[in-house]
């Protein structure tokens, strides 16, 4: 079997395109236009670069994209306060603190700082309270794109054996809600696992978020299993030339997809959804906000 090819990248231009739709439609009907706000502690390359990407397709989906940089020795008071005065703006319906903070700052106060109701990231106590009680909330980015490319994939998800490979508060966990939510009966493995091996065979999907490059083979795989790969692993690749890297997943595509029935490609596959499902959670809070119908198929 050659597995089909999840094409994450395709399915978050169209989800962007849903959400710009629902943006045009939000303005023109009520005159609001959703705001998202980003807050930066420090200098750390790659939240730099994350950052800039969502401040471009936050503008680009016709929303308002407002940056705050602070450095990265700002005490806990400064930036509390920035987080107090998104809360209170209301021309913004979404604040995201780019994770991770520098040591001297507590992620979970200052996470559990920001308006539930902004919370698009999906990390505040209530939004993860709420989605393990089954109830409305802001649900964490990454697994909800990984939902959608699920339930698009297979239609119903019911009665489907589920195994999520990783129990992080950011994927494994809320991924294996939504999942239950969606009655797949779920298992959830981790690092003290026995025989993980032989647990992933029995999945009819299989949720990889360990970062691990290529941990799982083609041989855990049962026939015709739908494989979502979120791990982003650097690995060395020499045979790009001398000092080179390229990225893979938790899975061994080649291997994994010649037994799969279906597969996320790493780059390309669950990456692009992550921003895609930020913008998407903004639109939302602002529906939620202004006491409008939300978007269609933007949510869990
Ligand atoms: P964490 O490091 O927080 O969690 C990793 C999980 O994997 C832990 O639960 C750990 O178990 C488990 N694990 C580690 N080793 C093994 C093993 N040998 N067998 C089974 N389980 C193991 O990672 P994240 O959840 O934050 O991220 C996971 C991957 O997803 C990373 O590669 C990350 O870069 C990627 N990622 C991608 C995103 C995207 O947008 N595509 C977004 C977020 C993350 P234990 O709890 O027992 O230690």
């Amino acid at each position: 079997m050659t597995a089909t090819v999840i094409d994450g990248k395709a399915f978050a231009a169209k989800v962007r395109g849903q959400v710009a739709d629902h943006v045009a439609r939000l303005k023109e009907a009520h005159g609001i236009t959703p705001g998202l706000a980003v807050v930066l502690v420090g200098e750390d390359p790659a939240s730099q670069v994350y950052v800039r990407s969502k401040g471009k397709m936050t503008v680009e989906v016709g929303m308002k994209s407002v940056e705050h940089r602070l450095d990265a020795d700002a005490s806990e008071a400064d930036l509390l306060a920035v987080v107090k005065a998104l809360n209170e703006d209301p021309e913004i319906h979404g604040i995201l603190v780019q994770l991770p903070l520098p040591g001297h700052l507590n992620e979970d106060l200052v996470i559990n700082s920001i308006d539930p109701a902004k919370d698009v990231d999906g990390f505040h106590i209530s939004n993860v309270g709420l989605l393990g009680t089954g109830q409305k909330s802001m649900v964490p980015c990454t697994p909800l794109g990984c939902l959608m490319m699920l339930r698009d994939h297979h239609g119903s998800l019911s009665g489907l054996n589920a195994v999520v490979i990783g129990r992080s508060n950011i994927v494994g966990k809320p991924m294996a809600q939504l999942l239950l939510g969606d009655s797949c009966t779920v298992t959830i493995a981790h690092s003290r696992t026995k025989d993980i091996e032989a647990k992933v065979r029995e999945a009819d999907v299989v949720v990889a978020a360990v970062g691990r490059p290529e941990m799982v083979t083609g041989d855990w795989i049962k026939p015709g299993a739908t494989v979502i790969d979120v791990g982003i692993n650097r690995i060395d690749a020499p045979e790009k030339g001398e000092g080179k890297t390229r990225l893979v997943g938790d899975c061994d595509y080649d291997s994994c997809a010649a037994v799969a029935g279906a597969i996320t490609p790493v780059p390309g596959g669950v990456g692009p959804m992550t921003i895609a499902c930020l913008l998407a959670n903004t639109v939302t809070a602002c529906c939620r906000a202004n006491g409008l119908a939300e978007p269609e198929g933007l949510t869990a």
